[in-house]
């Protein structure tokens, strides 16, 4: 796609980066038909083409109007456009530069209100208070002690599902202990940074970024562990919100090749000696996990492994309406998403529903009757 991007935008790193990435496009449209706002509401503005076309212009015109916010907003960030492409374009990271250029052209009641959202979300002192009314499940058996230790892992202990749902990182330390792992698990303030960054707080991001790497860099685990995939998926992300020159871009390299999804870790374990609560069940894989990191089909092929059986999910790679805050600030659209998804999780008539990430968990559980879990929870009986 040709551009004509302003000089004055162009000398910054974003409006550089956005150029880059916008001149990748070549218009083919193949992304539309794999876009779930496209599927749902058929503008063609609701479309990765449109809003490519939306930040261009923008860019171009160094103005958004209200109308292109709105577009911008009704993106999920699911990224199926990306595995879609052709060629390649990296729509997530060009989303999210248009999303900083707007923010500050959004009118005031929404800067506050998305300000709100993301520091009573980040803030464990403020979730904490209202959180627990919301707890999906209570932490389920005892603790188990590794006998012959022969690693040590770190595990990202995520913001919102220690409060939410503490029996899925209980039952991942007793896992990895059946298996021989020590498990440091980290403090419930050390948030990935991915919330700040999908509300267009870079600055916010990268002041927790920094002291993550830090924290996470001093504990000398061999491999660090993400169970919701949502976090890995900007964790394993990190050295990008760094420039070239910056002495935290080689620190956040490093974080990110030490950082495997739990799936990932476990794929070529031994897991004949765990204790599997065997049912019948459908697997919801989560955006971040098969289009953000890739690794569609890794859960299904484990759990496939261990004699699950798994129902055929139709659509499997349309989103299920949660996406970070999505379902807070675009109620409707994502409610309609879920209502499709669970339709098609149901049609196998699964006794539960699994899934990796914690945000798709609370979301499909809200008003349905079947159980939703995270999938490690099956290897640790529960
Ligand atoms: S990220 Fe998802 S919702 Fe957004 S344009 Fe791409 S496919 Fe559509
Ligand atoms: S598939 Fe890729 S190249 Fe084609 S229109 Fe969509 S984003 Fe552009």
């Amino acid at each position: 796609m040709q551009t004509q991007i302003s000089k004055e935008i162009l000398r910054t790193p974003m409006g550089k980066r956005a150029n880059e990435i916008v001149r990748t496009c070549v218009h083919c449209g193949f992304c539309l038909a794999t876009c779930p706002t496209y599927q749902l509401l058929g503008d063609e503005l609701d479309s990765p083409r449109g809003r490519i076309y939306l930040i261009k212009s923008s860019l171009e015109d160094n103005k958004f109007s209200t109308d292109s916010i709105k577009h911008l907003d009704r993106c999920l960030t699911c990224q199926s456009c990306e595995t879609t492409c052709p060629s390649g374009v990296e729509y997530g990271k060009l989303v999210d530069i248009g999303r900083e250029f707007i923010e500050s052209k959004r009118p005031l009641w929404q800067q506050l209100y998305r300000y709100s959202v993301r520091k009573f979300l980040t803030t464990p002192v403020l979730f904490n208070s209202v959180g627990f009314l919301f707890k999906h499940s209570n932490i389920k058996g005892r603790s188990i002690k590794p006998k012959n230790v022969i690693g040590k892992v770190l595990l990202l202990g995520g913001c919102v599902q220690p409060t939410l749902a503490p029996n899925i990182n209980h039952s991942i330390k007793n896992i990895l202990s059946k298996i021989g792992y020590e498990t440091i698990e980290t403090p419930q303030k050390e948030c990935c940074g991915a919330i700040d960054q999908h509300l267009s707080d870079t600055k916010e991001a990268i002041s927790k970024i920094k002291y993550n790497i830090d924290q996470w860099l001093e504990v000398g685990a061999d491999v660090i562990i993400s169970s919701a995939s949502g976090c890995g998926v900007m964790v394993k992300d990190y050295s990008s919100m760094f420039q070239k020159l910056d002495p935290y871009r080689q620190k956040a390299q490093k974080v990110a090749s030490m950082t495997v999804d739990i799936a990932q870790f476990l794929a070529d374990k031994d897991l004949t000696q765990l204790c599997l609560d065997k049912k019948n069940i459908s697997y919801h894989e989560p955006c971040t996990l098969q289009h953000g990191q890739k690794l569609g089909g890794l859960v299904e092929s484990i759990l496939g492994g261990l004699g699950y059986d798994l129902g055929v999910v139709v659509d499997s790679h349309i989103c299920c309406g949660s996406a970070g805050t999505y379902s807070i600030f675009q109620p409707k659209i994502s409610k309609q998403l879920k209502v499709n998804k669970l339709s098609h999780l149901k049609a196998s008539k699964p006794e539960m529903i699994v899934t990796s990430n914690i945000g798709c968990l609370m979301h499909l559980q809200k008003g349905n009757n079947i159980p939703v879990k995270h999938w490690v929870e099956l290897l640790d009986g529960k």
